[in-house]
């Protein structure tokens, strides 16, 4: 399948499991997983019309930048060390992996520094496997409060990545605790602002945005499977 049929039948699958669910599918924001990809992939994917685009290395997507259309709205997805911060935070518009009060801390300090602020999220280890990223389940919500606080910091919601598995349940299960720690949460957030939901990626983006997810993750059902 050419990239061009694969971004219409994502795009397809998104509008199915909104209508399931009674949401509208404009509440969720594709973003398109380009990560090890060469520049001319992404560039098929945006004259489809896609404008979001997810990377996990640091180098990478500050060396994509300046081969791609300005209007590309970047943003990063993978673990991120203190260090790389400085190729992250001058090209992309939001980080979805923050996991740490030591790495929100160190982006807030870098941004006063520039003068410029950093939209973020807060990923959580939802499924439990100590293989995961992400803040425990039961530290989340002081973090969020803590980080919220920080200087030159927007936090605009939460992200999670569901179990490797093929069970249903246990990967339905790791959206529904996110959406319980959004709820609890949501006097935290300012009211006119939507509290993002990051979770989905191409094995289970559907049952993501059936538990209410506002932005997934999709690599290989747009792209095809990835070298490395
Ligand atoms: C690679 C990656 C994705 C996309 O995965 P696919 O299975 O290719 O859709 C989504 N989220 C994160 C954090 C990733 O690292």
């Amino acid at each position: 399948m050419t990239i061009t049929n694969s971004i219409y039948e994502v795009k397809s699958r998104i509008d199915s499991a909104c209508e399931r669910s009674g949401r509208d599918s404009k509440d969720v924001t594709l973003v398109a997983v380009s990560k090890t990809l060469p520049a001319d992939c992404i560039e098929q994917a945006y004259q489809v019309g896609l404008r979001i685009f997810g990377e996990s290395r640091p180098q990478e997507v500050r060396d994509k930048t300046v081969l791609l259309p300005q209007d590309i709205e970047w943003h990063f997805i993978g673990h991120l060390q203190t260090n790389k911060i400085k190729y992250v935070l001058p090209v992309c518009s939001l980080i979805h992996s923050v996991d740490s009060m030591h790495l929100a801390e160190a982006i807030s300090d870098y941004c006063q520094t520039k003068n410029i602020s950093a939209n973020i999220l807060l990923e959580v280890n939802t499924s439990s496997e100590t293989s995961k990223m992400g803040l425990q389940p039961k530290e989340t919500g002081e973090i969020f409060k803590q980080v919220r606080m920080l200087p030159n910091i927007n936090l605009l919601g939460l992200m999670t990545i569901a179990p490797f598995t093929k069970i249903e349940a246990d990967i339905r299960q790791s959206f529904r605790l996110l959406s319980r720690i959004k709820e609890e949460l949501s006097s935290e957030i300012d009211r006119d602002q939507r509290f993002e939901l990051s979770m989905g990626m191409s094995q289970d983006y559907e049952i993501a945005i059936e538990e209410g997810s506002t932005m997934i993750r999709v690599g290989t059902s747009i792209f095809g499977p990835r070298g490395r």
